[in-house]
């Protein structure tokens, strides 16, 4: 089955439920970036936010995620637009558990830092925003962020399950937006309903479908607005670091061609190697400055 997510209205439009599928995104980054569980379920809970705020979105409008609290994970970048998502960590082999035996994702990613939400509208500046790490474990984190730097209140959960030999069996994510004119009885409804709920992981594993999360959470009473199709999907090139060695400069090119021998490139979101001969790197020098 594809990766794929619903958005939908409910509780007469004064909630909006966004549901994900992304089982296979959090499966193909673990495989490309040789994750260990802890490391996979951090990106993996990236990837699949990303995934929903990328349909918030125009298409053609990127969307950067940084997230760095400080903890042995370290950095972790993803990139989406419109359906599309990339990402990678900075130490693809943590494999951190609670006492409980759990994933210890929060531990992991730290809480000494901030997420940072970079939107490229097509305008000349770039917008970014950034909010305090609370837990590390990524949902809560993207509940203060919607809060502090959007005002809308929102409820999210985001999870990776993996099988006995630690490889990613089901992940997907929700996020239940409150319109701002939305009846506090609506709202304590929904609480009770969010706070009996399972771990979307469970869920999936347990076939669910995104609709009937959306069901779930709705008491079977919502609108289907759309379905978009979700996919992991890098768009590098050998033309793109072509462009990025140009910008290094003359004097950078110059110094790389007289060590006389090939550069080898690796693709930070698809780990794909592009390989750059001497004659590569000299047609590269005549379009430098
Ligand atoms: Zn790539």
């Amino acid at each position: 089955m594809n990766d794929y997510l619903n958005i939908a209205t409910c509780y007469n439009d004064k909630i909006r439920i966004y549901a994900a599928n992304t089982t296979n995104i959090c499966k193909h980054a673990q495989e490309i970036h040789n994750m260990w569980p802890t490391s996979a379920a951090a990106l993996g809970r990236t990837l699949t936010m990303a995934a929903i705020m990328s349909t918030m979105q125009k298409a053609g409008e990127r969307i950067t995620i940084k997230i760095n609290g400080g903890g042995p994970i370290g950095q972790i970048t993803v990139e989406a637009k419109y359906a599309k998502v990339r990402g990678f960590v900075h130490n693809p082999g943590v494999y951190l558990t609670n006492n409980n035996g759990k994933l210890a994702v929060g531990k992991a990613v730290g809480t000494d830092g901030v997420i940072e939400v970079i939107k490229d509208l097509g305008l000349k500046e770039p917008f970014s925003s950034s909010t305090n790490l609370i837990s590390g474990e990524i949902a809560e984190d993207f509940n203060n962020y919607f809060w502090q730097s959007e005002q809308t209140p929102t409820a999210i959960s985001l999870g990776v399950l993996f099988d006995k030999e630690g490889k990613v069996s089901d992940a997907g994510g929700f996020l239940v937006q409150v319109m701002p004119d939305c009846p506090e009885e609506t709202i304590s409804q929904l609480e009770k309903i969010l706070s009996e709920i399972k771990p979307i992981s469970s869920l999936i594993n347990e076939g669910k479908t995104p609709e009937d999360i959306i069901s779930l959470i709705s008491n079977g009473d919502y609108k289907l607005l759309e379905k978009v199709n979700l996919e992991y999907n890098c768009d590098c090139s050998k033309e793109r670091f072509s462009r990025g060695l140009i910008s290094l400069g003359k004097k950078e090119l110059e110094e790389m061609i007289a060590e006389n021998k090939d550069f080898e490139i690796n693709c930070n979101f698809c780990n794909k190697k592009y390989i750059f001969t001497c004659d590569d790197l000299k047609n590269l020098l005549n379009n430098a400055k």
